[in-house]
């Protein structure tokens, strides 16, 4: 059906999008299925009458050293273990099997620099420079179990030290590249990380910024960290190098011995520590352990992407310091022998069309991506991506936050040519792995849900107070059974571990922190976070949690609140208040609204600001749209309002605040 609607021309885009808004589904086209992976849905019913079962054929297309006695350990809720007894070792996963196997010669990364460096690194190359990084890493001191730090920007070294750290055992804590040098050694003390591998310099549109020195000037001293290792990147001169403490990647490397055999390690072994993105209070770091999540990664990425090993080129646009890198850049498509894409840049340099250039040139046929970088795009135009050949591409995914209908649709139809499924993957730092996902050759797709859990995965959505599954309607998103490439804990912080996600509902319902809906089809929508936070004044409050109070008094009907940027206080509360009936709002209502706040939460809490709405801005499926509301608050111009279900509902607010003034 998307055919029909794509083919209308004489009309333009925005207006066949505006059209296409109305489809509710599209189903998978007969094409697609016959050369999926999966296309049968009675996968969904074998898995859920035996999750173990199901795990445990997923786990066995990796390579073990020892097999496990134990599929699932559930003796100690909520800490459970995964393929217990079994032995394996990640780095032997994705890459000795792979050129044992004689596909040395294979591609795994088309790595793409800023400036049009091409370089093509192949199994082989990747095998040989991790042996001798993990010899290296020997050689300074690292054993099994020491933390490494990795501060790196997208580059094939990352892949080279996170795959020598698995290689040996020592688990990695990497930190996106994008945050300052403050957090590197906020994440460096707190993780205790024995050696930090880092860069003189990381290009971002055309201009180099010197890491290594920056790093230098906030690391002080810390304890734990023995050894700084440099990569040399942007061929910066003049890079400080403390002597007994830093050296350089390529020294240490070309002096270590060739030759480092993969070390059998315990499936529950540590992989990694990664701190969630941090919207919310201190940084949670997040514990992943080797057999488990490399069994989740790698049969997400297969089936959920329908990956051909053999054909495909994929492409994910994360960056390796989130999660969606982790698991989609480095462990799940090395692990399935895959050929991918590395791009060193931004979308925007050296121009808006790179992305697309380089898929062209690449041949990409899967491309992953945010929901934020298809709306750039969109914003930017369809002629730019319309004049690169895209036509390699067959299926493309979206991630990281829920995805309008509208740019669901522009990413369908100006870069998939209406012809690629689009598959919008719910889950998490936590979750590791995909949760909530279609299955190309299967599910029908509505534009904005995720559809349902994927294969071996159970969720609900449960009553905000009383904890009860809602067939259909909104509440809190939960996982109801465990999986293999789940959190094992918070690193050392057991308590916060059972205390964040286990306390709520129990320990056998995994609460994921966001809200969701289900539809008459069981579909979910996932709506936002429950813990969506402001900072005021260095206390954070969850915006959630000020709205109900406000809904608290009798005469508001409904309330949103948002965090505006306020000179004094960092941010400051302003909340949108719709009251009940004809209800008119007053000063002293003001007053009354601001003292249940105070009551409820602390003065600290009140609202600086309250704007009466006669309606709140919503989308279709029935989500607060607070960037309108921030756009509003804030004085700008609004941005897409496109997906409103109500777009009258911006006018009047704009004007009512207009009379405020
Ligand atoms: P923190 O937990 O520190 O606040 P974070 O939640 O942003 O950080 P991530 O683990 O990177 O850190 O993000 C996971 C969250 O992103 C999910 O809980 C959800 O809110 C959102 N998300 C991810 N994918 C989707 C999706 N396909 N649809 C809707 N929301 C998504
Ligand atoms: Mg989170």
């Amino acid at each position: 059906m998307a055919d029909t609607a794509a083919g209308d021309s004489g009309t333009s885009l925005e207006q066949r999008l505006d059209a296409m808004l109305e489809i509710e589904r599209f189903d998978p086209s007969q094409q697609f299925r016959e050369q999926a992976l999966l296309s049968d849905p009675a996968v969904y019913e074998r898995a859920a009458r035996d999750p173990q079962g199901w795990w445990a054929e997923q786990a066995e297309a990796l390579d073990w050293f020892e097999r496990w006695d134990t599929v699932l350990d559930d003796s100690e809720p909520p800490f459970y273990k995964w393929f217990t007894g079994g032995k394996l070792n990640v780095s032997y996963n994705c890459l000795d099997r792979h050129v044992d196997a004689g596909r040395g010669d294979r591609v795994a990364y088309h790595w793409r620099g800023e400036e049009g460096e091409r370089r093509d690194v192949t199994y082989a190359e990747l095998h040989r420079d991790v042996q001798r990084f993990a010899n290296a890493l020997k050689d300074l001191g690292v054993q099994q179990g020491d933390v490494v730090g990795i501060y790196l920007p997208m580059i094939p070294e990352v892949v080279v030290a996170m795959l020598a750290c698995a290689r040996i055992g020592a688990p990695h804590n990497v930190v996106f590249g994008g945050f300052s040098a403050e957090s590197v050694k906020e994440r460096m003390e707190f993780s205790e990380a024995k050696v930090l591998v880092t860069v003189d310099g990381a290009r971002r549109k055309g201009k180099t910024a010197p890491i290594k020195a920056t790093v230098d000037e906030h690391m002080g001293d810390l304890a734990s960290l023995k050894t700084v290792v440099v990569v040399r990147h942007a061929r910066l001169d003049g890079v400080p190098m403390t002597a007994g403490r830093d050296v350089w990647f390529d020294e240490v490397c070309a002096a270590a011995a060739a030759d480092c055999p993969a070390e059998p390690l315990d499936a529950e072994h540590p992989l990694f520590i990664l701190y969630t993105s941090g919207s919310t209070a201190s940084p949670k770091g997040i514990l992943h352990t080797t057999g488990g999540y490399l069994t989740g990664v790698a049969a997400t990425h297969r089936y959920v992407f329908d990956l051909k090993p053999d054909e495909d080129v994929w492409w994910c646009a994360a960056d390796v310091g989130w999660i969606t890198g982790h698991s989609y850049i480095v462990y799940g498509p090395l692990a399935n022998g895959a050929t991918s894409v590395m791009w060193e840049g931004a979308p925007d340099y050296p121009h808006k069309g790179i992305w697309w250039e380089v898929a062209e040139e690449t041949r990409a046929t899967l491309l992953y991506a945010a929901p934020t970088a298809i709306r750039t795009f969109m914003k930017w135009g369809h002629e730019i991506p319309e004049r690169y050949d895209l036509s390699a591409l067959r299926l493309l995914g979206s991630v990281g936050e829920p995805i309008n209908p509208k740019a669901w649709l522009w990413y369908h139809q100006v870069i998939g040519g209406g012809r690629c499924p689009i598959v919008d993957t719910w889950w998490q730092t936590e979750t590791g792995a995909i949760m909530i996902t279609p299955l190309p050759g299967i599910t029908s797709t509505k534009p904005g849900s995720a559809t349902t859990p994927f294969p071996g995965v159970a969720a609900e959505v449960v009553g905000e107070g009383d904890g009860e599954p809602i067939d259909s309607g909104q509440g809190l998103l939960v996982l109801t059974q465990p999986w293999p490439s789940m959190l094992r804990t918070l690193y050392k912080e057991d308590e916060r571990f059972v205390e964040t996600y286990f306390a709520r509902f129990g320990k056998e319902r995994y609460l994921v922190g966001d809200a969701a809906r289900r539809d008459r089809d069981g579909y979910l929508w996932i709506i936002g976070r429950i813990d969506d936070v402001v900072n005021v004044s260095g206390h954070r409050l969850s915006t959630a949690e000020v709205e109900s109070a406000i809904v608290a008094h009798e005469k508001v009907a409904e309330a949103a609140v948002i965090g505006q940027s306020d000179e004094d206080t960092g941010q400051a509360i302003c909340a949108f208040v719709t009251l009940n009936g004809e209800i008119e709002g007053t000063d002293e209502l003001i007053a009354e609204i601001g003292a249940v706040v105070a009551e409820r939460i602390g003065k600290f809490a009140r609202p600086k600001r309250i704007i009466w709405a006669d309606d709140l801005p919503k989308t279709r499926s029935g989500k607060i749209m607070r960037r309108l509301l921030r756009d509003i608050a804030e004085g700008r111009a609004l941005g897409d309002v496109t997906t409103l279900r109500d777009p009258s509902v911006m006018a009047s607010l704009e004007s009512q605040i207009k009379d405020a003034q």
